[in-house]
């Protein structure tokens, strides 16, 4: 089946919707999504979104754009940065006006709250910058911005999934996806197609990412000739619930909170004496795992040995109601602990991509250093990489970043469809999808993916990880192209048509398998420690060598590389301390 629009979203999170809600204002868009479009991650982001409105404490954007910057460990491209940090204020604005119910103060203005690496005066003391509706800030961007979607008559294709792109030479068609509800393939062809297909972090064994986020878009778009930019960088989230990974806001050191070794000492005082718990979460993460594998965490339970304890007790629990009210929940359902009487067990959990499809500042996909658009073809939200997070992303800088970004993307394709022609698809553009899904439901006997989706979280939880090293990376790269091998004969053995959750589930495998490989070259090539890419064998960062953006070509097997110059236009990289 053919349908034609002019827009393409792909991805009804924050960036999807922002950039749909835009983009609708001028020609026919239409958002698929795997999801109905309010489970998408974005509702499950805690703490807030960064602008500096100075409602609390006064604030300018450039402070913003330098903390990016130099909380991304100077790999951020500087402009873009600043565009974010200004368009910030007048984003947030814009949300509070179509209905978002942020926090307020006693004087009814946006409330706001510290973040880790959001400073004053560049760099002086923790500034408060983070907007936040309780802890529930994502949850009401998304809702809000769905009802004014609805409002504004986007067509939604609910449960779709994308699962290949249509290019014609080097001009993008439009995409094919699975409708979930019948099995059969869809083709949408588009003047311009955006992917927002969020996050990866299923990757990793242990996440703070939902089920969802498994990189379909930077995977299809790899495999069809677009580069990854900046792949190595990984965030892990400082406090993940011990064994699980399920995200504890850093809203709850934003609003006081404090971590604990085994003697109850404030350890951060130790790695970041100016800003201590709220240092940027590379630093946090690392000085976490330092502590335990120094045997200072506190000795856990049957799950895991040593965590290190996250302390909220002394805020009391009014604040932690008012504030944090959904984490007070989490902690109750999976640790049956009240945060009020008891320190939380926490440990790093697999957070945020840095990388991603790369894109400059109106969301344009490029596919080269020299910056080459590729026509019709746009990216937003954690997929993309325009870069404003670098080497390491700042907490409340990637809603900002949906919202800045995917509102840039949806006015440059309002423009951008005007003049361009309408392509022509035919059902062959369907056939390599086709082929492909008929292969692996072909009825014969093969491997369930499964174990191979356990071995690949794994080996890049424990060797692509926060510390790195030359001998554990490759062995990580050896192990995944095996298992890429075995997923050559992977078989899906439900062949029903309807709701064939087995069949997504191994394309998406297909899309891990393909990141995970990317991520793992990449880090491995790259011989400096920077931001959340920490090497054991290379522990200094070395901007003479390694100031340099990675492009990384899915080549069948191979990765080939090739580099992007970093933006430093307004501030000069220097060493970070905090
Ligand atoms: C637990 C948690 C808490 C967080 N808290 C914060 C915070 O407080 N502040 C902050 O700034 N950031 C936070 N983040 C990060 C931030 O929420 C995410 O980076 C951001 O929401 C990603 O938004 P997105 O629009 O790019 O994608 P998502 O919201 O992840 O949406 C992806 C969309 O793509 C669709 N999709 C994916 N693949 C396909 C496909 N193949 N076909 C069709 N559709 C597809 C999905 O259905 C979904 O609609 C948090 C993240 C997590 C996991």
């Amino acid at each position: 089946m053919i349908h034609q629009f002019d827009a393409i979203i792909v991805g009804s999170g924050g960036a999807g919707l922002y950039a749909a809600l835009e983009a609708s204002q001028r020609c026919r868009t239409a958002v698929l999504s795997k999801l109905y479009p309010i489970r998408s991650h974005t509702g499950a982001a805690q703490g807030g979104i960064g602008a500096a409105l100075g409602n609390v404490e006064e604030d300018k954007p450039d402070w913003h754009a330098f903390d990016t910057v130099k909380g991304g460990d100077y790999l951020v491209d500087q402009q873009a940065a600043r565009i974010m940090a200004e368009e910030a204020i007048q984003a947030v604005y814009d949300l509070e006006n179509r209905g978002l119910p942020f926090n307020r103060t006693p004087e009814g203005r946006i409330d706001q709250r510290r973040f880790g690496g959001h400073t004053r005066n560049f760099g002086e003391a923790p500034v408060k910058r983070a907007c936040y509706a309780a802890d529930r800030t994502g949850h009401m961007i998304l809702q809000t911005l769905y009802q004014q979607c609805i409002k504004n008559e986007v067509a939604f294709f609910d449960e779709f999934q994308v699962v290949d792109l249509v290019m014609d030479n080097g001009t993008c068609k439009g995409v094919v996806a699975v409708e979930l509800s019948t099995g059969a393939l869809h083709i949408l062809a588009a003047k311009a197609v955006l992917f927002a297909t969020g996050g990866f972090g299923r990757m990793y064994k242990i996440t703070s990412n939902a089920f969802a986020n498994t990189g379909d878009g930077p995977a299809v778009c790899a495999r069809r000739g677009i580069p990854l930019q900046d792949m190595e960088f990984y965030q892990f989230h400082p406090t993940g619930i011990m064994g699980l990974g399920i995200l504890i806001s850093e809203a709850v050191r934003g609003e006081g909170g404090i971590l604990r070794n085994r003697a109850g000492e404030r350890f951060m005082e130790r790695y970041s004496p100016t800003l201590l718990d709220l240092a940027p979460r590379d630093i946090v993460a690392r000085s976490i795992l330092t502590e335990v594998r120094a045997g200072q965490g506190i000795r856990g339970d049957r799950r895991i040995d040593d965590y290190i304890h996250l302390d909220a007790t002394h805020l009391g629990r009014d604040t932690l109601m008012r504030k944090l009210p959904d984490i007070t929940s989490f902690c109750k359902t999976y640790l049956g602990i009240d945060p009020a009487d008891a320190p939380i067990p926490v440990l790093p959990t697999a957070h945020y991509a840095m990388g991603g499809i790369p894109t400059d500042i109106h969301g344009c996909v490029v596919r080269d250093g020299a910056g080459t658009v590729v026509q019709g073809l746009y990216a937003a939200g954690e997929c993309a990489c325009v870069s404003v997070h670098g080497a390491n992303r700042l907490g409340t800088n990637s809603l900002l970043d949906l919202v800045v970004f995917g509102r840039r993307a949806g006015r440059h394709i309002g423009d951008y469809v005007q003049q361009a022609a309408a392509p022509s698809v035919s059902e062959a553009d369907a056939e390599p999808a086709r082929s492909w899904i008929a292969r692996l439901t072909d009825g014969r006997p093969g491997p369930h993916g499964g174990h191979i989706l356990e071995d690949m979280k794994l080996v890049m939880m424990e060797k692509v990880g926060i510390y790195r090293n030359a001998a554990d990376m490759q062995n990580a790269i050896d192990t995944i192209q095996a298992l890429r091998e075995r997923y050559r004969t992977v078989r899906v053995q439900d062949r029903s048509k309807t709701f064939n959750t087995d069949l997504l589930e191994v394309i998406e495998l297909g899309n891990l398998l393909d990141l995970s490989l990317v991520t793992a070259v990449s880090a491995l090539n790259r011989q400096e420690s920077r931001g959340a890419h920490s090497r054991e064998d290379f522990p200094e960062r070395n901007d003479t060598q390694w100031l340099k953006h990675t492009l990384a070509h899915l080549e069948g097997d191979a990765v080939r590389l090739d580099y992007k110059t970093v933006d430093t236009s307004i501030w000069e990289p220097k060493p970070r301390t905090y």
